[in-house]
């Protein structure tokens, strides 16, 4: 189905609930806008795109997403420049991505028309609900689940696509305490740990509470055979200075391809500084910490596009790092990205893209 001369039918809300929204107190993840994308996949193909007043779908107990997961997400924002435009980052790296999970997960691939058209009526519809203030943004959950109403072990054969979001604050996220996870394990190679796959998510959050308890933000994952080598945390991609180089584990089938690591790379080789993607050890970690050469630590993610990292806990050790203020390179690239998305800065790789 093509819809390059369509618009997506679009029933609108009577009263727009935006007045619910204290545009300077926003609480993350609670109040959505007033519109979602909704499509579904029957006997083969996408069928009958439609935007919707945002609201609760009726769903059987028997839905096969809910009993064996097949349900895949994606995050995203949209930001307004200083003429009121909304620019959307890197959107189609996450349609590819949400058809990577697919794959993954025995889903079809939702088609670029569907999405990309999709999206952009919906961002028109609810331009109001993108905040114009400096650091919020509208955070965007595309997702696909299976909706079959059958309760046998196989792939589905009806899915539901659908987008909606929210307006998010700023994330003035003090510098992280993490803690290397020595036991469990979030990603196996062979497994699905590059999907963003829903059950990735779940199976993440009772080491994560764990950790939580023991006075820790966030754990690091570490792989599945060893616990020996870095892998991701949370909902990041990780990366570290050592002796003034930039060092990321490279992607593979156990870590998620982020958007903002691939940025931050990319401005990183720009700037001119020595990246490598790389196997990054627990052992070399704490070596360059002894002979003080770990400089910077920070995770990547499209929620705070960089967030520091100040202490980093090991067995009976805790890592400490310099202060964040004499960071120069997370600081210089998280500053120069930022100033990107929204539109105060050159873009030199045609990430953005106006709505
Ligand atoms: N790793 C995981 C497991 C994630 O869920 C995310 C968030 N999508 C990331 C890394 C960062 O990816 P991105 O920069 O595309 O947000």
């Amino acid at each position: 189905m093509s819809l390059d001369l369509l618009t997506i039918p679009a029933e609108c809300v009577t009263e727009s609930r935006i007045s619910e929204l204290d545009i300077n107190n926003i609480e993350f993840g609670k109040i959505f806008s007033d519109h979602m994308l909704v499509a579904d996949y029957k006997d083969g193909a996408w069928q009958n795109p439609q935007i919707l007043p945002y609201g609760n779908m009726s769903l059987s107990p028997a839905t096969s997403a809910l009993h064996y997961g097949q349900a895949i997400f994606e995050g995203m924002k949209a930001y307004k420049d200083a003429n009121g435009d909304i620019l959307l980052f890197r959107p189609l790296d996450n349609f590819r991505r949400l058809n990577v999970s697919a794959e993954r997960m025995c889903m079809p691939a939702i088609t670029e028309d569907i999405f990309m058209q999709g999206l952009e009526q919906l961002l028109r519809l609810d331009a109001a609900w993108v905040p114009p203030t400096a650091g919020c943004a509208l955070y965007i959950r595309p997702f696909m689940f299976a909706t079959d109403d059958f309760i046998g072990v196989r792939p589905s054969s009806s899915y539901r696509f659908t987008i909606f979001s929210c307006p998010v604050g700023a994330y003035y996220g003090q510098a992280l305490k993490v803690a290397i996870e020595p036991s469990f394990v979030r990603s196996a190679e062979g497994g699905a740990g590059y999907a963003k796959a829903a059950g990735n998510y779940g199976a993440a959050l009772l080491p994560a509470k764990k950790m939580q308890e023991k006075g820790y933000h966030q754990l690091i994952w570490t792989d599945a055979k060893e616990h020996k080598y870095i892998e991701e945390s949370g909902t990041m991609n990780l990366m570290f200075v050592i002796d003034g180089k930039l060092i990321t584990p490279p992607v593979s089938t156990t870590i998620l391809a982020g958007i903002t690591r691939d940025s931050v790379l990319t401005l990183a080789r720009d700037l001119g500084y020595t990246v490598e993607e790389r196997k990054v050890s627990v052992d070399e970690l704490v070596e360059a910490h002894k002979a003080g050469k770990l400089q910077e630590a920070f995770g990547t993610g499209t929620a705070a596009t960089i967030a520091h990292i100040a202490t980093i806990h090991y067995n009976d050790m805790d890592l400490d790092l310099p202060a964040v203020e004499d960071r120069e390179i997370s600081n210089r690239i998280s500053t120069e990205l930022d100033k990107i998305k929204t539109g105060q800065a050159p873009d030199p790789h045609n990430w953005v893209h106006r709505v």
